[in-house]
């Protein structure tokens, strides 16, 4: 038997920071007692949600059945040689903290994902991205416990299904796997991805040419701590829509209208249509609606301003879909999960 705990206040561990109870938490670090909840949660059917840091879920009141969170710590270097180092690293650790850590160990090629909030174990879940940066350009391969086979596993990036924001774990087969260990390949030698203007004009105006590593982890850092509200002081989700990609046709369309678009070319015949540009023309930049409302300096992010509920925020995303729908023709979809459904 597990020792579960009831009635657990999940407010601290939800980044918008909503009352939220569970009816059963653990917390677990062995396969040993993973296993032994899992099996509790089959015999009673009990719905089961998997926590990371609750920053990529929308939260209701009270969560029936169980959650557990996985706290699989650790930072190990498999393989360092002169092509590449393969790092293995526990589900359960922060994801800035081990961006953090590779930047002094001298591996490269995470540093533009810094300031992600979470953990390492639901990054893949979405491919987190930033920057020009996604969690797939440095993978190398993971261990998950496969709810189905009940063996713990090894995907390669291949199994992973990576996409846009998205993985095997996120569409194809949601709750099948529950990850436990991440390897990812990284480089001694590092090469700046300065793909997104943002970040370039940044370290310009700071007036450095030739970024180092720590040179664009700090800017990422900076930039994000201006744009960006941290969620310990305001409640959010990061962007709680997707930026949707429409056929070209649709672009042009769009475009005619409204010559200030901001897209960017896409998989083929593609634009990717920046959803913050949609909202702000909508006019809901800074709105507030009772607790809840949208950030004042990045309309594509909805923030708790203290006391507001699931209910309250997911009528106000509604009320931006519809105005967008309304305005562009767009249909906007969430980025966060809603749970439970
Ligand atoms: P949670 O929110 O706890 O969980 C997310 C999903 O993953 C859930 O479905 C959960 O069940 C599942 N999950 C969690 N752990 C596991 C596991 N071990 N095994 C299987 N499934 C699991 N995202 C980006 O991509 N890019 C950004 O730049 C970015 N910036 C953000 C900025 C802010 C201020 C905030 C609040 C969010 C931002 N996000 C961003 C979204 C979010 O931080 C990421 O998606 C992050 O990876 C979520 O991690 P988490 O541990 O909080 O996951
Ligand atoms: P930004 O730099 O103001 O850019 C606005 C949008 O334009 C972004 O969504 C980005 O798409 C897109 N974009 C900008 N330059 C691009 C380029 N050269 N090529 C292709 N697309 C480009 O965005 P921001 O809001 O400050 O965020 C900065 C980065 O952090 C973005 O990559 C964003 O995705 C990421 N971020 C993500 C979350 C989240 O919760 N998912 C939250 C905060 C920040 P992409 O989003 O596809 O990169």
């Amino acid at each position: 038997m597990s020792s579960w705990n009831s009635d657990v206040d999940l407010s601290g561990k939800n980044s918008l920071g909503f009352k939220v109870t569970a009816e059963r938490y653990l917390q677990v670090d062995s396969i040993e007692s993973l296993r032994i909840a899992l099996y509790e949660v089959e015999q009673n059917n009990w719905p089961l949600l998997i926590l990371g840091g609750g920053s990529n879920l929308v939260l209701k009141d009270y969560l029936p059945g169980a959650v557990i969170s996985v706290a699989t710590q650790g930072v190990h270097v498999l393989v360092d040689n002169e092509s590449e180092a393969i790092v293995e690293v526990g589900a359960g650790e922060n994801w800035h903290g081990f961006v953090g850590q590779l930047l002094q160990m001298g591996l490269h090629g995470l540093e533009n994902l810094a300031l992600i909030p979470g953990n390492v174990g639901a990054a893949p879940v979405q491919n987190i991205g930033a920057y020009g940066v996604e969690l797939a350009d440095c993978f190398h391969s993971l261990t998950a416990y496969d709810r189905k086979s009940g063996e713990l596993v090894q995907l390669s990036k291949e199994q992973c299904q990576f996409g846009y924001r998205d993985s095997i774990f996120k569409s194809k087969e949601p709750g099948r796997y529950i990850i436990w260990q991440v390897r990812f390949s990284l480089s001694s030698v590092f090469q700046p991805n300065l793909s997104y203007k943002g970040l370039q004009e940044y370290l310009s105006s700071i007036g450095v040419r030739e970024p180092n590593a720590h040179d664009v982890y700090k800017a990422v850092c900076e930039i994000r701590q201006s744009k960006l509200p941290t969620p310990s002081e305001i409640g959010n989700a990061g962007s709680f829509f997707e930026n949707p990609v429409v056929p070209e046709a649709e672009y042009h369309r769009i475009k005619q209208d409204y010559p200030s678009l901001v897209a960017y070319p896409d998989r083929e015949s593609h634009y990717k249509l920046a959803a913050g540009w949609l909202i702000d023309q909508a006019g809901w930049k800074g709105h507030c609606s009772g607790s809840v409302g949208v950030y004042d300096k990045q309309a594509l992010v909805l923030v708790n301003h203290g006391g507001g509920s699931c209910t309250e925020l997911l009528d106000l995303a509604k009320e931006i879909q519809d105005s967008v729908l309304d305005k562009f023709g767009v249909s906007l979809q969430m980025e966060p999960r809603v749970y439970p459904v």
